[in-house]
Formats: C-alpha cells, structure tokens, sequence
C-alpha cells in the first residue's frame, strides 16, 4: 500500500452532490479534497486513480452482518458461513455491523470478535453488537457493561428479538434494563450504546419498544429496530415510530417468496417512508448479510437455502434510485451517513478531511461498483 492515494477527477457523493474534483489520501485518512492536488515535495509513493467522472461515495456503512455466520435455525445443516473480506469489499461495505442473531450456543462472541479482527486485517471496519436475539443477553465478559465498555468492537447490544417466535419473549421492563445497561455503557465508554432490534412478524409490532420509552427514561433514539419492511403493518408502525423521533431500519436480502409473502423491497420502503415525511437520518438499509434465506415448493416445504448477500445493500440504493425516484444522495445516504451517525461512527459515511478514506467508486450511468477502498487500499475485484 501506497502511504499516498490520489483519487483525480470524480464526482463526489460525500454523500450530498459536491461537483467534481480529487480527493487525497494518506495513511488511511483524507487529507484533502479539491480540484487540481498533487501531493509534492514529500517524496513519498502516491497510488493514482483516474475516476474519469465516476461517482466517488463513502463505502457503505451496514448496520446488520451476520459476518460470523448466521441461520441455523433449520437445524445444523442451515448453519451459514462467515463473511469473506473479499465478498463485502466486492459489495462496496466497508463499514459493518456484526451481531449473534438466534443461535448464541454454539456461535459466540469470542468468535464473532475473531472474525471481526479478521475483516479489519482486510481494512475492513467490523464492529460487533453483545447479546443476541436471546434474554438474559450472553456476553463475552460477563456483563453488557463490561463487554461495551472494555472491548473496542463492542458498540452497543443486539439484535434482540421481539414479536418473534424465535426470541424470549421479553417484557418492556427487561427491554428497558437492557436498553439502560447499554446506553450507560456507550456513556461510559464515548460510543453510541444502541440497542438493535429484530422486530418479528407478530402483530404486536414496535409496541414493546414503545412502552419501555414511556414508562421508564429510555429515549425513542435508544432503540434501533430493523426488518420494519417485513410486511406493509410493520412498516406503517415503523414510519410512525421514526416520525416520533425514533430510527428504522429496512432488510435488503430478500427471495421471491418473502416478497409473495407481503414484504416490501428495501428501496420501495425507503421511498414510501420518505414521502410519509420520515428525515432520512433517521432511515437506515441494512443486508442482513450471511443470515440464511429459504426457499419453500408449493407446498411450503423448504427446498433449498441461500446466504443472505451482503451485495443486497448496493443493489437496494441502485434499486431506489433507478425504479423508485429516490435522488441519488438520499438513496446513499440511508446506507452511508445515517448508520454512521446512528451507530456513533464519527470518520464513516461521509467524505470530508479529516474521515477514513473508505470509498465504492460506482458508474454514472449504472451505478455499477467499479472499485472500492478500504482504509486507503484500493480493492478492483
Ligand atoms: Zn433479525
């Protein structure tokens, strides 16, 4: 690796539209954007990449990977890989967020934080949430606390399962006791000490998250709840809960059988939510990568299952952009500067001096991914 890369002659979606010119790299970091740089005098190896007009984007921030693995729930055989560096860098991530999900036995935090640490040796951003869909939450030292507070990944706790079948079925004063423990340690620890939510397809909804807020001091902003687009009900008590204050996450991955099923596609909700008034700050897209997707015969038999892609999440902006009307710095932004900010990632999702040089160069006519960056290395497979 170069300790200099020059990126000359893109347009920026930093995310917003900033016009075209070079952005300058060092050691992992912006150093600059303008128009005409040239690192000079320092006589140091500059790596150059002539973006001829391409669009230059922050890397793509996911809030939800299962990159240890996930599924499982079909028995062992349905248990999903881990994540290769390789195939998120191909989807243009390079910012995620990794959680246990049903399955906290026979997979642990010990081994989600490995993988983690793996995908960071890549130049990857992996950071983990403790818990999992399961109360009490199983963590890695023995306390929410201690897990946020003593392990640097740790940036909050999830996804804890709630109006599914799958979950513990918890109670708004559980939720509201873990929420605080979580939120403490983010307090304690200068991160975020958000809760992700696995929000299930009972019709129950989003009401437990609520009553945890009204009855204890758990702010709205507390929660982070996601697969809101599992059905047109959810999705509709998730534009309300975010025109509350709240945040919302929408699944990318997704089979024609869900869709047959009443979900809607990411890119369609993030549109519909749009146009119901919800600020973009408060949207998030996610792939729920590496979880298992099943296909079922006519008879509703499972036949066969797939790895949820990661690739969903850049294949859902391109979507909303392109069949939704949904401007392009909007579309991004629900997958660069909003998970940024809501996951307390102060360098990711935006391109300005002083951010990790983390990028997806994409096509302007296609918004096909050309290359992407990852802490100033330049990945063209
Ligand atoms: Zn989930």
């Amino acid at each position: 690796m170069s300790e200099f890369l020059l990126i000359r002659d893109a347009q920026r979606m930093a995310p917003a539209a900033e016009g075209r010119g070079d952005v300058l790299v060092a050691h992992g970091r912006i150093l600059a954007v303008g128009q005409g740089l040239e690192p000079s005098g320092c006589g140091a190896t500059v790596q150059v990449i002539e973006a001829n007009g391409r669009l230059l984007c922050p890397g793509l921030v996911d809030s939800l990977v299962h990159f240890g693995g996930g599924g499982g729930e079909g028995g062992f055989a349905t248990r999903m890989p881990p994540l290769s560096a390789a195939t998120a860098l191909a989807a243009g991530v390079t910012s995620m967020v990794g959680a246990l999900g049903t399955d906290d036995i026979t997979r642990s935090h010990a081994d989600l934080l490995a993988c983690a640490r793996s995908l960071a040796a890549e130049g990857l951003s992996a950071y983990t949430l403790t818990g999992s869909y399961q109360v009490p939450p199983v963590t890695l030292t023995g306390s929410v606390r201690g897990d946020i507070i003593f392990v640097p990944e740790m940036i909050g706790l999830g996804e804890i399962a709630i109006a599914d079948h799958r979950g513990s079925q918890p109670s708004a004063a559980e939720l509201a006791r873990i929420a605080s423990d979580t939120r403490v340690a983010g307090r304690l620890s200068g991160k975020c000490g958000k809760v992700l939510v696995h929000v299930g397809e009972a019709p129950e909804g989003l009401a437990l998250l609520r009553e945890a807020s009204t009855r204890w001091p758990v702010p709205i902003t507390q929660w982070h709840p996601t697969h809101i687009n599992r059905n047109a009900r959810l999705l509709a008590d998730g534009i309300a809960f975010a025109k509350e204050g709240g945040s919302i996450d929408f699944t990318t991955s997704s089979t024609p059988d869900f869709v047959a099923a009443g979900e809607i596609p990411a890119a369609q909700a993030l549109a519909q939510a749009l146009s119901a008034g919800v600020p973009i700050e408060r949207i998030t897209m996610s792939s729920d990568g590496q979880a298992s997707l099943p296909h079922f015969d006519a008879q509703g038999r499972l036949v066969s299952l797939e790895v949820a892609p990661i690739g969903s999440l850049l294949e859902s902006v391109r979507e909303a952009v392109q069949r939704y009307a949904v401007p392009l710095s909007t579309a991004l932004a629900s997958a660069t500067s909003s998970p940024a900010a809501i996951w307390g990632l102060e360098r990711k999702g935006r391109i300005a001096v002083g951010m990790d040089a983390d990028f997806v160069l994409l096509e302007p006519d296609t918004l096909a991914r050309a290359l992407t960056v990852a802490a100033g290395r330049v990945n063209r497979a």
